[in-house]
């Protein structure tokens, strides 16, 4: 199986940074798009219980793919449910332009 860690690493990057980069006003084709991006992290993600569980906050929270702020807020606060489930620090999403606009610092 995967690690973990490194997965869990690489795709925060991956979804942070896209959606940093994400249209300001994304067209209805460009959010059906992001709509379906996420829901296929939910799908086929490599560590079942992260997919199902990332599938049930989905559910709970619908993504808001209106545009680059509503969705990199959306993807911040998914990620700080499972900071939070983990023990680990959250993060304050008012910084997180900052921190992925101009990519990862590490
Ligand atoms: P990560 O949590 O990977 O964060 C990487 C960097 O992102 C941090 O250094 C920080 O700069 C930044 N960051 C932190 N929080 C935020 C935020 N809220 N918004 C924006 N940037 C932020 N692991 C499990 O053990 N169990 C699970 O159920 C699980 N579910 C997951 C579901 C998904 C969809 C994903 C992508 C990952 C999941 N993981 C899960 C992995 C887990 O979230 C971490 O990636 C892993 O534990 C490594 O953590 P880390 O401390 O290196 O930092």
């Amino acid at each position: 199986p995967p690690d973990v860690n490194t997965l869990g690493r690489a795709t925060w990057t991956f979804l942070h940074t896209t959606a940093a980069y994400y249209p300001p006003t994304a067209t209805p084709a460009q959010q059906s798009s992001m709509r379906a991006l996420i829901h296929a992290v939910g799908e086929f993600y490599p560590c079942t219980w992260c997919a199902k569980d990332f599938r049930d906050r989905i559910a709970e929270h619908a993504p808001d793919v209106s545009g680059r702020a509503g969705l990199s807020t959306w993807m911040c606060e998914r990620h700080n449910e499972v900071n939070k489930r983990l023990g680990k620090e959250v993060f304050d999403c008012a910084r997180v332009m900052e921190r992925w606009k101009d990519g990862p610092a590490d």
